[in-house]
């Protein structure tokens, strides 16, 4: 126990090398969701469960990469089939079509009916880029709606409104748009509409209102992974669109094979017109993937006419062609990383086993805070959930700001200290590597958080 006490967070190694990068790195670090105060915590090794830090203190990981690691880290058959496919081709990448890529589409195809093709990218952004930028040429209309609270990566059109302060957010109904970042032209941000989740009413007023604008509307089916859309709100938006001539898009990067193997849209029994996935899909690796009806998805089918890189192609177009490309799209490791996972988590086992435990975690948290009297409230769906410190219903952005921050950052950094590696403030998502013995580690160590932080 002793030990415990001395170790981790308290150390230094991480707060040195923290030092030292920021002076060439802005900020000392290459995403700025990596950043927290006071200093985030450098690891150098993974396994299962678990990160080990740079001083060598040993965490269980609840961040998991932001939920891309849904069997743990370095799971012995997706390191395997990651070298078997580099040692098979001889090479990293090929630049060229080859065959996992096609039984990779064939796959996410089979798990996602609403999908009749896919391309894949880099990065859920760069999914979520061509996803607007099919609806764009689809409807031929210009405009984007979104929903307060929810993040779609880091694309200018889209960065806005995803973690307004109370003092800016404007009406329930009629949220104000709310920029998340500088350095965005006022012409990009002219084509956001922001919609209220969760609140049906309100959002068809919108969607009339801007209907001949409006190409898509994109949305988490499972906001943050955490606040779940309400089953009647999702149905309702789907008949909107459909009514409206409007795309929808649900954007699954995090919950695709997070909540169910099909993703969010299986739980609702709901078809969009376009997925996005990433994540969990590259088994750790970069990836992103859209995925959506033919008639959607075809705009992007190369031709000898929509070939751009041919110089002077005389390319008259008769139907829309849109652009994608990427130097590394369909990487073969990553697919074969990728692949691998999937079949992991196809064992019927895998996922229910990590659902039951996950759900024993919440239950188990929920139980010891009652008995210290703390008001707190677990929600999420699958593998993803989130702590929330109050007793009011979370149904929508609006209601986390209820919620005590101040209390769940104190815990959360006495956690680190202890043992449990989680971005402060940021949802817990499990992998199939947690064990029960992980879990009810995991809930003696917010007793002692408790425990100190009341001190
Ligand atoms: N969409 C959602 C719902 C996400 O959660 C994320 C990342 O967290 C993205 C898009 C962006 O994905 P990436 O970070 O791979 O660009």
């Amino acid at each position: 126990d002793r030990m415990i006490e001395q170790r981790g967070y308290e150390k230094d190694a991480s707060r040195r090398l923290f030092q030292h990068a920021k002076k060439f790195i802005p900020g000392g670090v290459t995403a700025n969701i990596k950043h927290f105060a006071p200093y985030p915590i450098f690891m150098k090794k993974g396994y299962g469960s678990k990160l080990i830090d740079v001083d060598g203190v040993e965490y269980i990981d609840y961040s998991l990469c932001y939920g891309a690691l849904m069997t743990g880290h370095g799971h012995p058959r997706i390191k395997e089939a990651t070298l078997k496919q580099l040692d098979d081709s001889g090479t990293v990448i090929f630049g060229t079509p080859h065959e996992l890529e096609v039984k990779m589409a064939e796959k996410l195809i089979a798990l996602y009916p609403s999908m009749d093709q896919v391309r894949f990218t880099n990065s859920g952004t760069e999914a979520v880029l061509l996803a607007i930028r099919l609806a764009v040429a689809y409807t031929n209309k210009p405009k984007i709606g979104k929903f307060e609270g929810h993040y779609h990566g880091g694309l200018n059109q889209l960065l806005v409104s995803i973690n307004p302060t109370q003092r800016d957010a404007g009406r329930p109904d009629q949220p104000e748009a709310v920029f998340e970042s500088d350095g965005i032209v006022q012409s990009e941000r002219e084509n956001t509409i922001v919609l209220p989740f969760n609140d049906l009413e309100a959002t068809e007023k919108l969607l009339r209102k801007h209907q001949d604008e409006l190409a898509a509307v994109i949305l988490e089916p499972v906001q943050g992974g955490f606040i779940p859309a309400e089953p009647q709100f999702i149905h309702g938006l789907r008949d909107l669109t459909n009514e409206l001539g409007i795309v929808l898009i649900f954007d699954e990067v995090k919950t695709g094979f997070r909540v169910a193997l099909g993703g969010a849209q299986s739980v609702y029994d709901v078809d969009p017109d376009i997925t996005t996935l990433g994540k969990v899909l590259g088994g750790g690796f970069p990836i992103g993937a859209v995925g959506g009806h033919e008639e959607i998805m075809m705009q992007s089918a190369a031709t000898a006419k929509s070939d751009v890189f041919s110089v002077g192609s005389d390319s008259h177009k008769t139907k829309n062609i849109v652009f994608h490309s990427g130097t590394y799209n369909g990487h073969p490791l990553v697919l074969a990383a990728g692949l691998e996972t999937i079949r992991l988590l196809e064992d019927e086992n895998e996922l229910k086993s990590t659902f039951e435990k996950t759900m024993l975690l919440r239950k188990e948290l929920e139980k010891l805070y009652e008995t210290y009297h703390i008001k707190m409230q677990t929600i999420g769906m699958g593998s993803i959930f989130n702590l929330v410190f109050t007793d009011q219903t979370i149904r929508h952005y609006r209601d986390m700001w209820q919620a005590d921050t101040s209390f769940r950052q104190a815990i959360d950094i006495e956690l680190l200290k202890l043992g449990i590696y989680l971005k402060p403030l940021n949802r817990y998502s499990t992998s199939t590597a947690h064990t029960v013995e992980d879990i009810e580690k995991t809930v003696s160590l917010h007793e002692r958080a408790i425990h100190r932080v009341l001190q």
